[in-house]
């Protein structure tokens, strides 16, 4: 849990477009922008480094 609730809720809704990360709502097949389908969950956890 983050320190926004809303925006939390918000993200678990969100899914990015790999390609030209606009944001998309969770269960769309196709970016609403550029008609891609690689598309991603947004992370909810904080980024663990690599
Ligand atoms: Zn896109």
């Amino acid at each position: 849990m983050g320190k926004f609730a809303l925006a939390d809720e918000q993200l678990g809704r969100i899914v990015i477009c790999r390609k030209c990360k606009a944001r998309n709502h969770a269960g769309t097949l196709k970016c609403r922008k550029c008609g891609s389908v690689y598309l991603r969950p947004k992370r909810k956890e904080k980024r663990v480094k690599k």
